[in-house]
């Protein structure tokens, strides 16, 4: 495990948007919004192959570039398309069988018991990014907490960059396949 915190001074100095320390304190500072302030194309059209753990009949099973805490994923399709009703049989065939198969590795991997599943859609809803993506989150006490009118999610953060996020991942659907 690796401590990659920066201090606060760092958030003034030039930003590389996808190098480690981004994307381990994005969400834990004003990174975030910078990083998606500053994008002039769909990320989600131009997937990085090695933050992809596994890829199945157009659909893509990654880590998230800018997790909320370690161990977050998505399921994407590789079609630029923003509504639940625009996914396609095989679509939904293999985003099911990703959400199987990324359910079990975060689990198996993170030693945790829960997991919430989110999906966003509408300007309102919370989304950042329009191309249709599907949120695995492991469930931690810390990460989210019940209150008897409500629940907050607290960004984490983390221990693990993406990238090696990714490549743990993938060793654990290696496994999973025996
Ligand atoms: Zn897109």
């Amino acid at each position: 495990m690796t401590d990659k915190h920066i201090d606060d001074n760092s958030i003034n100095q030039p930003l590389d948007l996808y190098s480690d320390e981004s994307m381990v304190n994005a969400r834990v500072s004003e990174w975030y919004d910078r990083v998606t302030s500053s994008l002039d194309k769909c990320p989600f059209c131009d997937l990085k192959d090695k933050y992809i753990i596994v890829e199945k009949d157009g659909v893509v099973l990654s880590v998230n570039l800018f997790p909320y805490i370690d161990g977050h994923l998505m399921v994407i399709p590789r079609r630029h398309i923003e509504k639940f009703e625009e996914i396609n049989d095989e679509e939904w065939h293999a985003l099911k069988s990703l959400l199987d198969t990324g359910i079990k590795i975060v689990k198996d991997e993170l030693k945790v018991e829960n997991t919430n599943i989110l999906y966003r859609e509408g300007g309102s809803s919370g989304i950042s990014l329009r191309h249709l993506h599907v949120h695995i989150l492991p469930i931690t006490p810390e990460f989210m907490q019940y209150h008897k009118t409500h629940f907050i999610w607290e960004f984490q953060k983390l221990e693990v960059s993406p990238l090696k996020m990714a490549e743990r991942m993938r060793k654990a659907v290696g496994r999973l396949q025996g």
